[in-house]
């Protein structure tokens, strides 16, 4: 086991140069000319899934892509039937996108894979490639990493994407078999999953730490809410004769963003704002409004939630108008495992890098991998904090680190410590 401990500080600078160019030739492929934008098994996709196959090939692990699209190497273990370490992260991106979201965390792994120089250790190490987590082409994120689990239900598979193509036959088109969709894609004896990502964030930043052990990933709900007053004209109605569904929906927004300010860990957006008629000389008489809520405990972002939604509606009948309210979705907090983020901080002591405890508050593949396994997330520093932007960028020097703590967690890594039922007992 030591030998995997073998990442000197040359080797460890080598394995970030890799890792990075790595980014940098996926970032190529495109489906949009000018900008970093990739799809659900696009074009530009089965270009990526041709590089990478090849670079696994090269590092001596045996490659297969799954029915959802998955792009997946083996790389053995000791012995035939060692327990597998999962590792990695996504593929697809959003429309002009930056060259590291996802990608970093399948360019590290297989840094890893290459690092060990053909030493094998007591686990198989499996580097997979999600095929779909934004959930741009579906409008439905994590298909690929619950498509690994076995979660996808017909309702997934009639999905249609902007053109009208279903799900199923996207994967068909690409020369994958839909059949297998419903199957339990995981590799027997997978012990536990590990996602290298960018934080996409400011935190690390903001206390100058180039990682951060994710704790748990936060709750999400989603609502939308129709503030519904009366269309009138501007001019010829006086002030107080007016039910201004625009202007209900502005004091319920500031009263949204105060509440958040006042409430410690919880961020509360209204994104996105459709007034109708929505002309300059009509009273609105419709305000449809979206509110995204987050918190890492579920009972402070269900009471949150609660005083948003009463605050809506007495904001309302103070104006004698209505509001409907619809959830539209719903996500619990989903906490990372114990033993392997203690795991992530003892390696981050041993190779003498600065790590922050912290919360996601994007959701990733990890969250969804962790009901059926323990998972665990390393992110590293997100210059500037931006991400999902072209100039998404990373340091050499933090991808490095990223490195050194990811090798000397490889190095004491007992799958023992895991269960994940008796697959391999
Ligand atoms: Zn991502």
């Amino acid at each position: 086991m030591s030998e995997a401990s073998v990442l000197n500080a040359s080797g460890s600078r080598i394995a970030a140069e890799y890792a990075l160019d790595l980014c940098a030739r996926v970032a190529a492929f495109t489906d949009v000319p000018g900008t970093i934008t990739r799809l659900f098994l696009s074009p530009a996709t089965r270009q990526v899934h041709a590089l990478l196959s090849a670079e696994m090939r090269a590092l001596g692990m045996r490659v297969r892509v799954d029915a959802v699209g998955n792009v997946r190497g083996l790389y053995a273990g000791a012995e035939p039937d060692a327990p597998v370490l999962l590792m990695g992260s996504h593929i697809d991106t959003v429309p002009d996108a930056g060259a590291y979201d996802g990608v970093l965390g399948v360019a590290v792994g297989l840094a890893l894979v290459r690092s060990l120089a053909g030493r094998r250790m007591c686990f198989a190490i499996e580097i997979i490639a999600f095929s779909e987590e934004e959930g741009i082409r579906f409008r439905r994120p994590f298909l690929g990493s619950r498509g690994l689990l076995g979660e996808l239900t017909a309702d997934d598979c009639s999905l249609r994407d902007g053109d009208g193509v279903r799900f199923a036959q996207t994967v068909r088109e690409f020369g994958l078999n839909p059949d297998e969709l419903s199957g339990d894609l995981l590799t027997p004896k997978t012990f536990a999953f590990l996602e290298v990502h960018i934080e996409q964030g400011p935190v690390l930043e903001s206390v100058s730490k180039p990682l951060g052990v994710v704790s748990s990933i936060v709750g999400q709900t989603r609502f939308a809410l129709t503030f519904r007053g009366q269309a009138n004209h501007a001019g010829t109605t006086p002030m107080p004769m007016r039910k201004d569904a625009l202007a209900a929906a502005a004091k319920w927004i500031g009263f949204v963003e105060e509440t958040a300010q006042n409430t410690p860990g919880l961020v509360a957006t209204v994104g996105n704002v459709r007034v109708t008629p929505g002309a300059a000389n009509v009273i609105a008489g419709s305000a449809e409004v979206t509110l995204d809520v987050r918190h890492a405990s579920d009972e402070a972002r269900w009471a949150a939630v609660k005083i948003l939604l009463r605050g809506a509606e007495s904001i309302a009948e103070a104006r004698g108008i209505r509001v409907a309210i619809v959830e539209t979705s719903e996500q619990n907090a989903v906490e990372m495992d114990a033993v392997l983020r203690e795991g992530l901080m003892r390696a981050a002591g041993n190779a003498g890098e600065a790590v922050q405890g912290m919360t996601s508050g994007a959701g990733h593949d990890a969250m969804i991998v962790a009901r059926q396994m323990p998972a665990a997330m390393l992110f590293v520093r997100s210059p500037g904090g931006i991400s999902h932007h072209a100039s998404e960028s990373v340091l050499a020097g933090d991808v490095e680190a990223a490195l050194k703590v990811m090798t000397a967690l490889l190095a004491e890594l007992q799958f023992e410590s895991f269960g994940r039922g008796n697959t391999w007992a």
